[in-house]
């Protein structure tokens, strides 16, 4: 999970209609998240929906908040429901620089921690992000582990990508590394961190990471 950046211009149809899902707010939304559900960084396809960051459940008000809607996949928005109404704000935080997200490759799962003094909002996003990626319960569903299966294969790609730039560093393995690092590609959070975690590729490599800026 990244930093999303999202247009100050309201879509026309949250003042004008009663609706918060018309398509210039779904047009919006594509384009700020870069076609990517904002809570696990896979690309949306047709399985999505308007996500309302503060739930609609409990915060009525904000059903038709600009600020307050996002878009995610129907799995993430699924999970979430109303049970996480406190967490890290995407849009005003560098949710990478806060949430260190690797992979456990010895349990199988992925895992977050808090960078910095871990406060109410930060530790119920890690009990989500934990959800999503490793599933509710102890085994996880089928649902479940096609999520994971499709990171982690993900995830090796990228290892690969940077594996052959350590053993090799010219330019076509420099730039499939800076390829994978674009703004619309999945899983930066995770990206971010393999990259952060090696002197040899933080060097080479922060400058690519711009999502952030
Ligand atoms: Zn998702």
């Amino acid at each position: 999970m990244i930093k999303v950046s999202k247009s100050e211009d309201v879509p026309e149809s949250l003042s004008t209609t009663k609706a918060y899902d018309g398509e210039d707010v779904k047009r919006q939304l594509f384009k700020d998240q870069n076609s990517k559900c904002y809570l696990c960084e896979r690309h949306l396809t047709t399985d999505f929906e308007i996500e309302h960051f503060k739930s609609k459940d409990n915060y009525s008000q904000l059903i038709q908040d600009w600020n307050n809607l996002l878009l995610s996949c129907r799995y993430c928005n699924g999970k979430k429901l109303n049970h996480f109404d406190n967490l890290l704000n995407p849009l005003t935080m560098n949710i990478e620089e806060e949430i260190k997200q690797e992979v456990d490759f010895t349990n199988t799962k992925a895992k977050f921690t808090s960078i910095h003094d871990e406060t109410e909002a930060g530790k119920q996003l890690i009990e989500l992000l934990q959800r999503l990626f490793n599933g509710s319960k102890n085994i996880r569903t089928l649902k479940e582990e096609n999520f994971f299966n499709y990171f982690i294969s993900n995830i090796n790609r990228f290892q690969e990508t940077v594996n052959n730039y350590l053993l090799k560093p010219t330019p076509p393995t420099e730039n499939e590394v800076r390829t994978a690092l674009g703004v619309d590609k999945e899983f930066l959070g995770f990206k971010y961190w393999i990259i952060k975690s090696n002197s040899t590729l933080n060097s080479r490599f922060s400058k690519d990471i711009v999502w952030n800026k």
